[in-house]
């Protein structure tokens, strides 16, 4: 049976950029739209400084030789200019593709190539790693632009035809992306972007994620489908200040990764949307984020599990008053109800929630979430998105669960599915189910039960299928593990799964070693580390093994290792 949304909200059909400006030349608040939370008073962007910026960053590409639907790969972290660099991709007519900035160079490189991206914007303290991607693959030096510097350009940026400072030449060679916006503050100004034929038909960003099974993969998100995620997270979440008092309150926290699809979606679009102040950090930094809640009188707080346990058990949290935040969320990862319930008791006020939403990046972001008028004591992930459906699939694949409670494999279908994984048609065909009707059904791979079939019925995620490790949050993707183990000659065959350790998600990898090797199970998670992102370590442990158990086609019975794991480490 399926499970409506108890809501329908009407989607425009026009670009992401039409959706957070309205226009391309119409009047913006003279307010700030983002700042840097070091120094809030001279760094900043306004919001007729973040689509200024942002034209000026579509215009230098136009000239630079982007073509309409090429791709343009961001390497870095987050700073102020991130936004601008993404909306001025998509005013291009191009296509964003962020790369997480920790990546190694083989990593970087798989996804320059398997984009073909067509211009890379690193961070300058990434740029080693992303000049050796380049000359990996043969990317082209001159399509190679530094983001940022040791000191971020100024705001002025936005404004001056001067590209201001920070645009310090060329560094090791290589163009500074201030070069791209050279001189063009004024014929930008008066610019417009193209408004896409089809919004539908329009993919805009490629955010990359390894799905149920396999590599990561380039998901086509189109301009449709995040215009109508930055509609269903503003109708259930109530972001929208609905008095004139809480809008003058309103401000942002972004610690998330802007590379990522929850971080993007939220502080590229939503909240500049709704006209919200966005603090940027670079990245996650418990005591920081603490100062700047206090500080800046943050209001809201989008956060990942990781980062909620570390709030309750740090000793520090109680040293800050936080009473300022109206409004809390999780999501990308399971949080538990006990967890859930000492989180809440850290802020003053009796109406803050913890509203946890469950979301993949094949789903533009954000599949479920909590209407704040519903105040109910589950720890489920909230009830469908506006406009969005789900089911819930026995393991046959085939027979529709009907029964309250009953575990079963999460489908969802509505505007914000993806088009499809770039250039994989088999791996798209493999993980969208489509309808006698016409109507595509993302097999999200999650395990989930619903405790009404009513709609808006209460979701609980409970396990997954899928091969996919989650740690903090990042995808850690097995198939890619293991084909990096491969490469080394101690390992003959390998598994990778994922492993529960202290409430935190970690790979572990079970070896079986080539009959000469006299390799440790050390020496090979060391051998790991200069292979792969941190976050990818084996920190879950290397377990010798006689065989890695497959079934007759070759595939990997994870189950069995994951039920092998959880003695060994019960056991430990
Ligand atoms: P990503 O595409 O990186 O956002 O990862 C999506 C996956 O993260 C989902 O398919 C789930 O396995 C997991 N996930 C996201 N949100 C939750 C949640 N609230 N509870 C449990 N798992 C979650």
């Amino acid at each position: 049976m399926t499970i409506t949304s108890r809501w329908t909200a009407p989607i425009p059909r026009c670009s992401l950029q039409q959706w957070i400006f309205e226009s391309s030349d119409g009047p913006l608040p003279d307010t700030k739209a983002f700042l840097d939370p070091e120094n809030p008073e001279t760094n900043f962007l306004k919001f007729h400084d973040y689509r200024l910026l942002s034209k000026r960053v579509a215009l230098g590409l136009q000239k630079a030789g982007l073509n309409h639907g090429d791709r343009v790969l961001l390497f870095s972290g987050n700073n102020l200019f991130f936004p601008s660099v993404f909306l001025g991709v998509l005013m291009a007519g191009g296509i964003f593709t962020g790369a997480n900035p920790t990546f190694v160079p083989r990593e970087l490189a798989y996804q320059l190539r398997d984009s073909e991206a067509t211009f890379l914007i690193a961070a300058e303290a990434a740029l080693e790693t992303a000049l050796e991607a380049a000359k990996d693959i043969g990317f082209p030096r001159d399509r190679i632009y530094v983001f940022g510097g040791k000191t971020a350009p100024a705001p002025e940026v936005a404004r001056s035809p001067n590209p201001g400072p920070g645009a310090n030449g060329r560094v090791e060679g290589v163009r500074h992306w201030t070069e791209l916006l050279a001189g063009n503050a004024a014929e930008a100004a008066g610019w417009s972007w193209t408004e896409p034929t089809d919004p539908i038909d329009t993919t805009c960003c490629l955010n990359y994620s390894s799905g149920t099974t396999g590599v990561p993969k380039g998901v086509e998100i189109s301009h449709y489908s995040y215009v109508a995620n930055g509609v269903g997270v503003e109708f259930t979440n109530n972001l929208d200040p609905d008095t004139e008092e809480k809008r003058e309150r309103a401000r942002g926290l972004c610690f998330l990764p802007l590379y990522h699809a929850y971080g993007q979606t939220y502080f590229v679009a939503n909240l500049p949307h709704l006209r919200i102040p966005v603090y940027i950090m670079p990245s996650f930094d418990l005591v920081k984020m603490l100062e700047y809640i206090q500080r800046f009188r943050i209001t809201s707080l989008m956060s990942v599990p990781p980062i909620i346990v570390l709030l309750v058990k740090h000793p520090l949290t109680k040293n800050y008053d936080l009473s300022s935040i109206e409004s809390l969320g999780s999501g990308a990862a399971p949080l538990g109800r006990e967890v859930s319930d000492e989180a809440e008791k850290l802020f003053a006020n009796p109406d803050v929630v913890l509203r946890q939403g469950w979301g993949m990046t094949e789903i533009t972001c954000t599949g479920t979430s909590w209407d704040p008028a519903y105040r109910e004591s589950s720890i489920g992930v909230g009830e469908m998105m506006p406009n969005c459906k789900g089911r819930l699939v026995a393991l046959d694949g085939k027979t529709l669960i009907t029964k309250a409670g009953e575990r079963g494999e999460l489908w969802v279908t509505g505007p914000t599915l993806m088009r499809r994984y770039w250039r994989k048609p088999e791996a798209t065909d493999d993980t969208i189910s489509t309808d006698s009707d016409g109507t595509r059904w993302l097999k999200t791979g999650d395990i989930a039960y619903v405790e009404e079939y009513r709609p808006g019925g209460i979701f609980h995620v409970v396990d997954r299928l899928k091969e996919l490790i989650k740690v903090k949050g990042n995808q850690v993707a097995p198939a890619e593990l293991e084909a990096v183990l491969l490469e080394n000659p101690d390992v003959a065959d390998v598994a990778v799964i994922g492993v529960t350790v202290k409430g935190e998600e970690l790979p572990r990898a079970y070896v079986v070693r080539d009959p000469k090797s006299k390799a440790t199970g050390k020496d090979i998670a060391k051998w790991m580390e200069s292979k792969v992102a941190r976050y990818k370590h084996l920190k879950g442990g290397v377990v010798f093994t006689d065989a890695i158990p497959k079934n007759p086609s070759g595939k990997i019975l994870r189950k069995q290792l994951r039920e092998r794991a959880e003695k060994e480490i019960g056991d430990s």
